[in-house]
């Protein structure tokens, strides 16, 4: 959180104005702040990711019962937001070591019937978005990003946004960049930010007249006001999480049954998750989930079960065993910026205690 007073003397105007929501100044001005940051000329904010996302697959505006094609390691948010756009979503297994849709397995699950590709960016691991977008050129499918995940990322020299039709980012009190609640379309077309405008305002377009069956997904000011503090601080937020992240990787690396997420070289890093795969290792990775939680430290098992074997979505989870696999095996360790060195060898010692 930014200090108190910063806070505080952000929303100072807002007894002046007495303007709370709907396009304020705070908001647009946390939108040209977005911009700058993130190198991109289309950001529409929104209340939350969620919202954000259904907007970004609504605006296409794909033929009812359409298949989207995602990964099953991910956030249920991704698959929900495909499921209430009236689209059927279809599971690609994830690569081994990104943990990303893997493309090599896109083009069998191609039909006439796909309209999109909606691949996530998971712990900030960038997707292999020149193999995507090739696929997805040849056969006229549109690609949407859930970069939730992967605020403030630079590939090969582009901001993550940058990628694709259009990207969704989380500003969810979790994520790495965050507005309380809040989130974010990010695009090229700039014929998509009147389409976004209406479609988080009821459907209402600037006449009054109802043009779309919208919801209501704006983003208050308050909520925007607490974005703009602390985007003010991303990049300290981002360097302290970077030094915890790194004694993580010098004391758990080249440990037999403990598998790293790769470091890019293509790629920066956010530092948003400690991810750990536990493969062959001396535990479990639920028995080391519990001791973990025994010591008050908690470790979460993100993502599991994978969304394909949920009961909603449930089909045999053996058509992505990698997938499958990873979600049983991995566990995000904490990491934040105020966690310091000792912390992070405390915990390290408790799972090399096994
Ligand atoms: C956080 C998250 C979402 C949802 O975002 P909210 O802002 O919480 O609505 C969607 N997808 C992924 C991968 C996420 O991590």
């Amino acid at each position: 959180m930014p200090g108190f007073d910063e806070y505080c003397e952000e929303i100072r105007d807002l007894w002046d104005s007495r303007w709370l929501t709907n396009k304020g100044a705070k908001h647009e001005k946390l939108r040209e702040d977005l911009k700058r940051y993130l190198g991109i000329s289309g950001v529409s904010l929104f209340a939350n990711g969620h919202l954000a996302l259904e907007a970004a697959i609504s605006a296409f505006e794909f033929a009812p019962g359409s298949e989207v094609i995602t990964t099953p390691f991910t956030f249920v948010s991704t698959v929900n937001a495909i499921k209430r756009c009236g689209l059927k979503p279809v599971f690609c297994d994830i690569d081994r070591s990104t943990y990303t849709l893997d493309p090599s397995k896109l083009d069998a699950l191609i039909t006439e019937r796909t309209c999109a590709v909606l691949p996530v960016h998971v712990y900030g691991n960038i997707c292999d978005t020149e193999e995507i977008d090739r696929i997805a050129k040849k056969h006229g499918l549109k690609v949407i990003y859930d970069a939730a995940h992967a605020f403030g990322v630079i590939c090969n020299g582009k901001g993550v946004a940058s990628f694709g039709d259009a990207s969704m980012f989380s500003f969810h009190a979790t994520k790495v960049f965050h507005t309380v609640e809040g989130g974010a379309v990010c695009y090229s077309d700039s014929e998509l930010a009147n389409k976004f405008g209406v479609i988080k305002n009821f459907g209402l377009n600037p006449k009054g007249d109802c043009v779309y069956t919208g919801g209501n997904a704006k983003m208050s000011e308050f909520h925007a006001a607490m974005g703009i503090c602390n985007l003010r601080h991303i990049d300290s937020e981002i360097a302290k999480r970077k030094t915890a992240a790194e004694r993580y990787r010098y004391r758990l690396s080249g440990k037999d049954g403990i598998i790293l997420s790769p470091i890019s070289d293509r790629a920066t890093s956010n530092y948003a998750y400690m991810p750990v795969v536990f493969d062959g290792f001396t535990a479990e990775r639920d028995q080391i989930r519990d001791k973990l939680k025994e010591c008050s430290v908690l470790a979460r098992k993100y993502f599991y079960p994978a969304v394909n074997e949920m009961c909603i979505y449930a089909e045999d989870s053996e058509k992505t065993p990698v997938a499958h696999d990873i979600a049983s095996k991995v566990l995000c360790l904490p990491l934040y910026a105020d966690l310091d060195t000792a912390a992070v060898d405390e915990i390290c010692d408790i799972i090399l205690s096994f």
